[in-house]
């Protein structure tokens, strides 16, 4: 164990938990989209995953439930084309 933990976030794919590191943030902008948040620092509601598991939690619509949203998971779909993968 590490003298310092690092923070676990649940992914939103595959819904296991995983150091916040390795995880992609989005969050709901307040006005009309969904950003990566890339340094995990943006206020608001967020949700967690692993880039790999991005279309996994788009298909089971967690994105849009963990942001409270009814989001269009085209432009979600976009959102996270954007995503540096690996
Ligand atoms: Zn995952």
């Amino acid at each position: 164990m590490d003298a310092v933990t690092t923070p676990q976030r649940m992914c939103a794919g595959c819904r296991e938990r995983a150091a916040k590191d390795a995880l992609v943030r989005l969050v709901w902008d307040g006005e009309t989209s969904v950003v990566v948040d890339l340094h995990q620092r943006l206020p608001g509601r967020g949700v967690y995953l692993h880039p790999a598991c991005a279309a996994r939690a788009l298909k089971s619509r967690a994105i849009g439930r963990g942001l409270r949203r009814n989001l269009d998971g085209k432009e979600v779909g976009n959102v996270l084309a954007t995503l540096p993968v690996g």
